[in-house]
């Protein structure tokens, strides 16, 4: 009997939904009642098992998951039989040391013998023997940045995306420890038929994703024009030129990357061209 891989996502939070819709842009269904605690997908040989993400580590050394899309940090954190595959790109986010706004915080010698309330333990204390710091660090499981106001702590250190909660609970960032975004991890011991189905998901997931920082381009040039515009799109080899109707004129396809997309149509439209569309791409397999 054909193998099935198990994939375990966030149940809820910040993850689950880009987890979901990944999952699905890879052409993966299955239905997500949030209740349940499996889910079987219809067209692919995998079941995809809905967790705590703190959890899904430990579930996949102990074999009960076979991969799992998590936060980096959390991954560094758990420090499980676990192997990083792939970046995703969404859930970016950072865990920083926050001090209140009062103090003068000039390096981070300032946290020698202070105390440091965190989620992530082996995180701060990894960077403070980076630094050579001694200091206390004091593990709470949620609503760490209040713990200054309350006399917990002398310092945070917690997960930040623009630092406006850090800002309502009186504190100032002042030293990123780690950078993160969502990741795909794997068990270390996958056998040969789960490691091919991680391997034919990550294909899927890098071809959503390249589509997604690419669009596909078409305009209308005249003739004379073409050996410039093709200078400035180089597409992934060489645009297509079909002849319009209107004698003297062409019409160019490419694909271009989202970088630098503006930048290349104010160039195109000196250069004549005009009719510009811009189409997304839904898959891109290079
Ligand atoms: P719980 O386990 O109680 O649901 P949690 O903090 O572990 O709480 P989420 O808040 O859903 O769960 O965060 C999940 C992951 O999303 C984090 O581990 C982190 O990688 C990322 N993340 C957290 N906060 C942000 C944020 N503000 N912006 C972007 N990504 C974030
Ligand atoms: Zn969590």
């Amino acid at each position: 009997m054909s193998q099935k891989i198990r994939i375990a996502v966030q149940k809820s939070g910040r993850l689950q939904e880009q987890s979901v819709k990944l999952l699905k842009e890879c052409g993966i269904s299955f239905g997500n009642g949030s209740s349940k605690l499996k889910a079987e997908a219809d067209n692919f040989p995998a079941e995809i098992l809905f967790l705590r993400d703190d959890d899904i580590p430990q579930y996949i050394e102990d074999n009960v998951a076979d991969i799992g899309i998590i936060g980096e940090n959390v991954f560094i954190e758990k420090q499980k039989q676990n192997e990083l595959v792939l970046r995703l790109g969404f859930a970016k986010c950072r865990l920083s040391i926050a001090v209140p706004k009062s103090e003068e915080y000039k390096s981070s010698d300032w946290l020698k013998g202070k105390k440091i309330a965190t989620s992530y333990p082996i995180i701060v204390k990894n960077y403070l023997d980076q630094k050579n710091i001694t200091a206390e660090i004091h593990e709470i499981s949620g609503s760490v940045e209040i713990a200054p106001s309350i006399g917990l702590a002398d310092a945070v250190c917690d997960i930040v995306s623009t630092g406006s909660t850090l800002l309502t609970n009186g504190l100032k960032e002042v030293d990123t420890v780690l950078k993160s975004e969502a990741v795909i991890i794997a068990s270390n011991n996958l056998n040969s038929e789960k490691y091919a189905l991680l391997q034919e998901l990550v294909f899927r997931i890098n071809a959503v994703n390249e589509a997604k920082s690419n669009k596909y381009l078409l305009l209308n040039a005249p003739n004379s024009s073409i050996e410039a515009i093709t200078e400035v799109l180089p597409g992934m080899k060489s645009p297509t030129v079909m002849p319009l109707k209107e004698e003297g004129w062409s019409s160019l396809h490419s694909v271009v990357n989202e970088n630098d997309f503006w930048n290349q149509i104010s160039k195109l439209k000196e250069l004549g061209a005009q009719g510009i569309l811009v189409i997304p791409i839904e898959k891109m397999i290079l």
